[in-house]
């Protein structure tokens, strides 16, 4: 039965990922894969993810299984974290939640719960979004449409574009956002943006499904979750699925949450029932680990004062890289504007340069990044700075 299956293609990233492995350049740089690094080119588990492993080493009692929903506390921990402890649906109990196996694991979940409530709806998707979202959503059998986003010419988000294309949304569609640090562009909402896509919701009756896989990493642990506790504050239901990968550096822990909000308390649990039915039939419950270590430190003044000034560091950190490539690319006089690469979020732009620039920078220089020229700018360094702005403007230049 095998032997007739063709191999697939690569996924591109982790395709470039293995290429940059194999390649013996000793002034290998890569700026492809999407992971936070730190000045010295590591991805050092946070001090705080320590001290809670460290403290779970000895207050873990077993291991026996949890629920589909995860843990209580872990997902009252992140419903706080995610729309504030004071927040109405909160109060009120308008939300079901479920730890989920990473953000990928809420996005598939999700969209497996959009399935069983109508497989009529739409999920309206930002061009570009995230490549992983197509086949997360797609797989479930989720139609998907999509909304122009960013403006390649002028380096921000055509907005004007994207509200007249959602008038074609009907009522009962869902409209994927990036709660904030869009993958791939860096480009966000404004506050304004976010108050008149709310009104564009209200009006058209879309039901908004977030996706915020880099709270924190953005402006702040409250600024990056403005879109969402807006919405919540003034629509009756939304989805957001979030993710612990990186603002917690969890990746291979497999840690995220899918969030529900509802009319009421009884159509929340009643939906929750739903989702957690997806859950048994999809992979039964999620992994523990991950979401125990972010319980623990959710829990705890010290480690949670702890985490927040690592996560503030790193966010800085990729503050200060942008300031510092545009001020170098600048300072070589090349005749190109790229100042937008301080104005966005997160640890994603886009350079704007060409395929066969792309390729050139990896051929020539050992530059890895994505052929969409999407760089991780915290793959950057103040040692490794001046080689990349150097590589860049020579192929600019050509
Ligand atoms: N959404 C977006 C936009 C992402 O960039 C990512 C991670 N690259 C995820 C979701 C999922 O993250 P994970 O499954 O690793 O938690």
């Amino acid at each position: 039965m095998f032997e007739g299956l063709k191999a697939l293609p690569q996924d591109p990233i982790l395709g470039l990922m293995m290429k940059f492995r194999e390649d013996t350049n000793p002034d290998k740089l890569d700026l492809g894969v999407g992971v936070y690094k730190d000045e010295q080119g590591n991805t050092p588990i946070m001090e705080s993810v320590h001290l809670a492993e460290q403290q779970l080493l000895i207050t873990e009692s077993t291991k026996s299984y949890i629920a589909p929903a995860g843990t209580i506390l872990y997902n009252q921990r992140m419903r706080e974290l995610v729309f504030g402890a004071d927040h109405v649906v909160l109060k009120e109990g308008r939300i079901a939640s479920a730890q989920t196996p990473g953000g990928c694991g809420a996005l598939r979940m999700a969209a497996e719960f959009i399935q069983g409530c109508n497989a009529d709806s739409a999920v309206w998707v930002s061009t570009p979004t995230w490549a992983n979202h197509i086949p997360l959503l797609g797989g479930a059998g989720v139609t998907i449409k999509e909304y122009p986003y960013y403006d390649y010419e002028q380096n921000n988000v055509q907005f004007d574009a994207m509200l007249a294309s959602l008038e074609a949304a009907s009522a009962g569609d869902f409209l994927l956002l990036h709660g904030c640090c869009h993958n791939p562009s860096g480009a966000d909402l404004n506050q304004e943006q976010w108050q008149a896509v709310t009104e564009l919701c209200a009006r058209k009756g879309l039901i908004p499904f977030i996706d915020m896989a880099y709270q924190g990493l953005g402006s702040g642990l409250d600024e990056d979750a403005y879109g969402v506790r807006l919405m919540a504050d003034t629509l009756p239901e939304m989805l957001v699925a979030t993710s612990c990968s990186k603002n917690f550096g969890l990746y291979r822990e497999r840690t995220g949450t899918l969030f529900i909000v509802a009319g009421n308390a009884e159509q929340a649990a009643n939906a929750g029932s739903q989702l957690f039915n997806k859950i048994r039939s999809h992979y039964s419950m999620p992994p523990s680990h991950g979401a125990a270590i972010v319980e623990t430190i959710l829990s705890d003044t010290g480690m949670n004062q702890q985490w927040q000034e690592e996560l503030q560091a790193m966010r800085q950190r990729i503050q200060s890289l942008r300031k510092m490539l545009v001020q170098k690319i600048t300072a070589t006089g090349i005749d190109r504007d790229f100042s937008f690469i301080e104005q966005q979020f997160g640890m994603f732009s886009f350079l704007g340069i060409t395929p066969q620039q792309v390729a050139q920078l990896q051929r020539d220089y050992g530059i890895y990044i994505v052929d969409s020229s999407r760089v991780n700018v915290a793959g950057l360094n103040d040692d490794r700075m001046d080689y990349f702005v150097n590589a860049l403007v020579e192929v600019l230049r050509r």
